[in-house]
């Protein structure tokens, strides 16, 4: 299989523990455990190839049994992965812990994810793809390699810088077309990049400015295309040729943990289907990730591309239309319409 995806990250084993409030320190407390595969590379991977994009993996994982689990899921989903055993590190694993109130506490251990490197790399399927998919949570100069790699090949590169890390490079930038942020990874780029001279730019802040601002921020990191998302509001996406909005889909969210893999992953899968239409992508990610948030787990609440089709199928009906038109929660930003969106994103990346 030639895939036109390709992504190259972290598979992490999410062993998570809910519990009424967290922990004290000192303190002891009972919950409930629940594991599962997780890890951005990984989650980004399974959304886009259940999603329906011809899809490699590739990524380090140790010799036990949570690489085993790993491997069992990607056969399970049908999802080609070039696993990379470093047999001196443990697979990448997060505790988590999750309170009654919905807040979580996180502390992820790299393990064999650290240890990716170039050599470990399929040139052969990175020149061949579309599309190469990054973020921050696998080996950083390793990371950079694929991007020049796929560069060098003329291949479409996309990062979602995330997690955001004190480490991460800013020359890394210059090989990416389309870079996906959230909301804190956003600030936190337009403060390191030093934008409009802010360093102390805020959430608060971006909350409040006009897709307008934000686009002129946008500008500011020197990626061609970069679509900032913004949970339940969707996402916004700046392209020289100007600036859109993509709302969000009104759903009952129960767990929004990985929401922003499933929207990178969904993105991918549709950019590609579309030939490369930013908004098509754009679209796509927006159902994906609103399906996976109805869902607990990350990897696990992922749909599939039949699922997708039917949630735009009815989210498209005349009825829904009606019905949503009232809908104060879907209004997009009075200065950008849907029809702006499609007009401004029609540019390839
Ligand atoms: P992250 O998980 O990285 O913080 P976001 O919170 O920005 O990312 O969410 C990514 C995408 O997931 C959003 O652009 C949106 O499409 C979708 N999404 C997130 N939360 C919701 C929600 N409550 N309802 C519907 N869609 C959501």
């Amino acid at each position: 299989m030639k895939p036109d995806v390709v992504v190259v990250g972290s598979y992490v084993q999410d062993l998570t523990w809910d519990c009424a409030a967290f922990p004290q320190p000192g303190e002891t407390v009972i919950g409930t455990f629940r594991t599962g595969p997780g890890g951005k590379g990984s989650n980004q991977a399974v959304a886009a190839g259940r999603a329906g994009a011809r899809t490699l993996f590739i990524g380090a994982v140790g010799r036990d049994a949570f690489a085993g689990e790993a491997k069992r899921f990607y056969s399970e989903n049908g999802i080609a992965a070039r696993w990379i055993e470093k047999r001196d590190r443990a697979t990448g694993n997060a505790a988590i812990l999750v309170s009654a109130s919905g807040q979580n506490q996180i502390i992820v251990a790299l393990g064999a994810n650290a240890a990716l490197a170039r050599a470990d790399l399929d040139r052969k399927a990175i020149a061949g793809a579309k599309l190469l998919v990054v973020q921050l949570e696998s080996n950083l100069a390793t990371t950079a390699a694929a991007l020049c790699l796929a560069k060098e090949a003329g291949v479409t590169t996309l990062l979602n810088p995330a997690p955001m890390r004190r480490d991460f490079d800013v020359r890394m930038l210059r090989h990416v077309d389309i870079l996906v942020p959230n909301e804190t990874e956003f600030v936190a780029l337009v403060n390191r990049l030093k934008i409009d001279g802010r360093t102390d730019f805020s959430e608060t802040e971006l909350t409040a400015r006009t897709p307008a601002e934000v686009h002129r921020l946008c500008r500011g990191l020197g990626v061609a295309t970069v679509i900032v998302t913004l949970g339940k509001r969707g996402c916004l996406i700046s392209q020289p040729s100007g600036v859109a909005t993509v709302p969000a889909h009104h759903v009952v969210a129960v767990d929004t943990t990985g929401a922003g893999d499933a929207f990178v992953g969904g993105f991918a899968a549709g950019w590609v289907r579309s030939g490369g239409d930013v908004v098509a992508g754009a679209t796509y990610g927006n159902a994906v990730a609103a399906l996976s948030v109805t869902k607990p787990g990350t990897a696990p609440s992922m749909p599939w591309a039949r699922d997708v089709a039917a949630f735009l199928a009815q989210a498209a009906s005349p009825a829904r239309r009606r019905s949503s038109s009232n809908d104060k929660t879907k209004r997009i930003p009075k200065s950008v319409t849907r029809r702006d969106a499609r007009k401004s994103g029609r540019a390839r990346s």
